[in-house]
């Protein structure tokens, strides 16, 4: 039984999709005017992996995840670069999509971006007015009235007073209510603007998503996630916007990312403590960071360090010891590791405890190795499928204990062909010289059935 823990109800619940056999998910993307860091590594790996697991249990998935293009930091870092908005985002557009296919991220089924939905996102807001849960403030901007929907707060789990009372009191005669939030806001010179019904403007933040979920994915579907930061106000934005429109349920299960910390902060950009996507992978393998993300549950914070990224890679080099030199075409059928690995993910996606039963599979390989290399070879097939279902274990193991761009793999190779014939002609001072300067490259060698193999060491 698959149990999802739901924002919702702040519990487990057994996960039930709305129409069998299909499930409609939706992420909320990222906004696009710098690279993206390790923090959105997190939350879109967390969701990468879920989608993986969906279909491994045979669900149909239609995974969205959308594209912020339009926002009051693009348009800041477009001002401040001198350049067009559509060259800042097509810019991180393509730096994203680089470094989210360097991470192995499945492609979404949509990526829709927010200016393709402009149309959309107005009949939405007319439609949120007609219901009296919106209005022209006096400014001319469009506002969602919060205090006119009940469920307002049910997915923060705030209560509408407390809210009042925390928030900062803005001086704001426009605006009926301190918490209400703008639908849509009427352009300032030199801003991009789309005409409306309320004059030229661009949309509040919140409404792309309501709109482009509601096209994707109808009225009501299975699952919406994100990081937990945006629980509120975005999610809970997002809900009151569609509840109030389309007057259906709008999510069953909201699923939230802990936050990837430096120490004991969020890494984001405005903290300006954020490293890179693309500056982790110049100095270590994406398998090793998808390790390292997937070690800790997806509800818990993660701290970031370089030690547990090196740790990382030596738990991959165990793995890939135990899938050396065997063939991995069949896997055992009906296995225990199998079914604990299905009830490790079934519990809230627990990516360590899987993980954990893959350590044991991986064990057991070793032990079976010497003894009976058909089971072995069989446990090592199933390791090598089970370890995709998490998107690990996919590259082949000779090719992983080579791939290290600190050494010349095209020397090393020369060396052990150079080394295989000084031992062949008996001349074991240049064997062993050899084996000291290949060692010396950090490169470690060993003699086996099927010849000489070689290996980073650390
Ligand atoms: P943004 O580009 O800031 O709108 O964020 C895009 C997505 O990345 C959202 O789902 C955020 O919750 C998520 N995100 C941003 N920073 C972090 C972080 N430090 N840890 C986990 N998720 C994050
Ligand atoms: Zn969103």
């Amino acid at each position: 039984m698959l149990q999802i823990h739901n924002t919702l109800s702040r519990q487990k619940e057994e996960f039930k999709p709305l129409h069998p056999g299909k499930i409609g998910m939706y992420v909320c993307g990222v906004t696009v005017y710098d690279y993206c860091h390790l923090g959105h590594a997190r939350t879109y790996t967390s969701a990468d992996v879920i989608v993986r697991y969906f279909r491994y249990r045979g669900y149909d998935v239609r995974y969205v995840r959308n594209i912020t293009d339009v926002d009051d930091k693009i348009i800041k870092r477009a001002n401040e670069k001198q350049e067009s908005i559509d060259a800042v985002t097509e810019r991180f557009i393509k730096a994203m999509h680089e470094d989210f296919a360097a991470l192995d991220l499945l492609p979404p089924n949509d990526e829709p971006r927010a200016t393709q939905y402009i149309p959309d996102m107005i009949a939405m807001i007319e439609k949120i007015i007609a219901n009296g849960h919106a209005y022209v403030g006096t400014n001319g901007d469009v506002y969602f009235e919060v205090r006119t929907l009940d469920s307002y707060g049910c997915l923060s789990h705030h209560d509408i007073e407390q809210l009042e009372s925390g928030a900062r009191v803005e001086v704001s005669e426009v605006k009926r209510d301190p918490l209400d939030f703008v639908l849509w806001k009427l352009a300032k010179p030199g801003e991009p603007s789309w005409n409306s019904p309320w004059g030229a403007g661009r949309p509040g933040w919140h409404i792309e998503c309501s709109a482009m979920a509601n096209d994707l994915l109808g009225e009501y579907f299975d699952i919406h996630a994100g990081g937990r930061d945006l629980i509120f106000p975005h999610h809970e934005n997002e809900n009151a916007q569609s509840r109030a429109a389309l007057k259906t349920p709008f999510v069953k299960v909201w699923i939230h990312a802990g936050f990837l910390q430096m120490g004991k902060d969020k890494m984001s950009k405005s903290l300006g403590n954020f490293i890179t996507i693309r500056d982790v992978l110049r100095d270590h393998d994406a398998e090793v960071l998808r390790f390292f993300l997937l070690s800790s549950h997806y509800r818990s914070p993660l701290v970031y360090t370089e030690d547990l990224l090196l740790q990382a890679r030596q738990s991959l080099v165990r793995f890939y010891t135990a899938l050396r030199f065997l063939p991995l075409d069949k896997k055992i059928e009906n296995s225990e590791y199998e079914k604990q690995f299905i009830a490790a993910m079934d519990d809230d996606f627990n990516t360590p405890l899987a993980i954990s039963v893959l350590f044991d599979l991986a064990h057991e390989i070793q032990r079976l190795r010497e003894k009976d290399s058909v089971a072995a070879a069989q446990h090592a097939g199933l390791l090598k499928s089970l370890a995709g279902v998490i998107g690990i274990l996919q590259t082949d193991a000779e090719q992983f204990f080579q791939a290290d761009e600190s050494v010349d793999a095209g020397k090393v190779e020369q060396l052990i062909t150079a080394r295989n014939e000084a031992r062949a002609s008996k001349n074991w001072a240049e064997a062993d010289r050899i084996r000291d300067e290949l060692m010396s490259m950090k490169v470690a060698i060993e003699d086996g059935a099927n010849g000489t193999t070689w290996k980073m060491v650390r």
